[in-house]
């Protein structure tokens, strides 16, 4: 096949660009190796391509939105999870403390506060901490066709420095969008980050997301096509920060970005994309990352509004 030399070439091309920084919030990402680059390409028919670092492992950090968002309304019903979490694109950093004006709801399931609010709505209004994180942990594991582990360096790391997103716990209680005890939704939150993952996890994760929710490989229907269609449009309005406009127009791809500098990529039908470079724009997606989706997507003629 001759994917695997093009994607080395569409890597080639991206590496000059030495531009961005890791994110430095925590030493763990802020010490991350900046030369690193992988990009990994998942058929709906089970095929997978992938070159550069493709067993360097990072943290999923805010890719994990999407995939939870699925969980929580997989477990907790659509009605339910829309009654708590909107689905407008917010315009403002993935971490603010806010909440959409009249509903008093976080404003999408891809900022922090949406975030915690689908983490707590995981397994039912009885579940434990435990309970939940491990349930996320198998379905991401499902999704990747192995067995994750959470990173507990990053893990640690991201407890110490949880003030922010703890304050976005107290908000979400205090305003009556999550119940039980906001550290334990936060905590929970955390965990669900810092699993790790390589690029070709991350691309089987995206094909899934691209074939109806059933895996390419394994055949097990793990999302149902309902919550893939709501998923897959909350990543189209708001899954690239407040880039999701440029995104959209430029890359046409429902796409989510974390802030260990992975991004996935899902179109339906078609192809599941993941890549990953830790130096981040000041928007907090990959930079190098970017440009691979840019790249890709013009190839490869992937920009979901153009006729194919
Ligand atoms: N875990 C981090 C946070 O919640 C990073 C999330 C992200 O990737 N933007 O602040």
């Amino acid at each position: 096949s001759p994917i695997p030399d093009y994607l080395e070439r569409v890597l080639e091309n991206a590496r000059p660009n030495d531009s961005g920084a890791p994110a430095n919030y925590i030493e763990t990402l802020a010490n991350a190796d900046t030369s690193k680059m992988a990009v990994a390409l998942a058929m709906v028919d089970g095929q997978i391509y992938s070159a550069g670092d493709d067993k360097v492992e990072f943290s999923i950090q805010s890719i994990s939105k999407a995939f939870v968002y699925a969980i929580a309304i997989e477990d907790s019903g659509l009605k339910r999870v829309l009654e708590k979490i909107g689905v407008e694109p917010s315009g403002d950093a993935f971490n603010k403390l806010s909440l959409e004006r009249g509903s008093n709801r976080p404003m999408n399931p891809m900022i922090n506060a949406g975030a915690i609010t689908a983490h707590s709505l995981v397994a039912g209004p009885e579940a434990t901490a435990k309970e939940r994180t491990d349930r996320i942990l198998e379905i991401l594991s499902k999704l990747a066709g192995r067995q994750l582990q959470v990173d507990e360096e990053v893990y640690q790391a991201e407890l110490r420095d949880a003030d922010r997103n703890m304050g976005i716990g107290y908000m979400l209680k205090a305003a009556g969008v999550i119940h039980g005890d906001p550290r334990e939704a936060v905590t929970g939150y955390i965990r669900q980050c810092s699993i790790n993952v390589n690029v070709r996890d991350l691309a089987m994760m995206a094909a899934t997301l691209c074939n109806a929710g059933i895996h390419p490989v394994t055949g097990e229907s793990i999302i149902p096509q309902t919550s893939v269609r709501q998923v897959l449009s909350v990543m189209t309005t708001c899954g690239m920060y407040d880039a999701a406009g440029d995104w959209v127009s430029n890359i046409g791809i429902p796409a989510k970005s974390g802030v260990a500098g992975g991004i996935i990529g899902a179109l339906p039908g078609q192809v599941g994309i993941a890549t990953f470079s830790p130096k981040l724009d000041e928007r907090g997606n990959s930079v190098r990352g970017v440009a691979i989706c840019e790249q890709l997507s013009r190839d490869m003629g992937l920009h979901m509004m153009d006729v194919s």
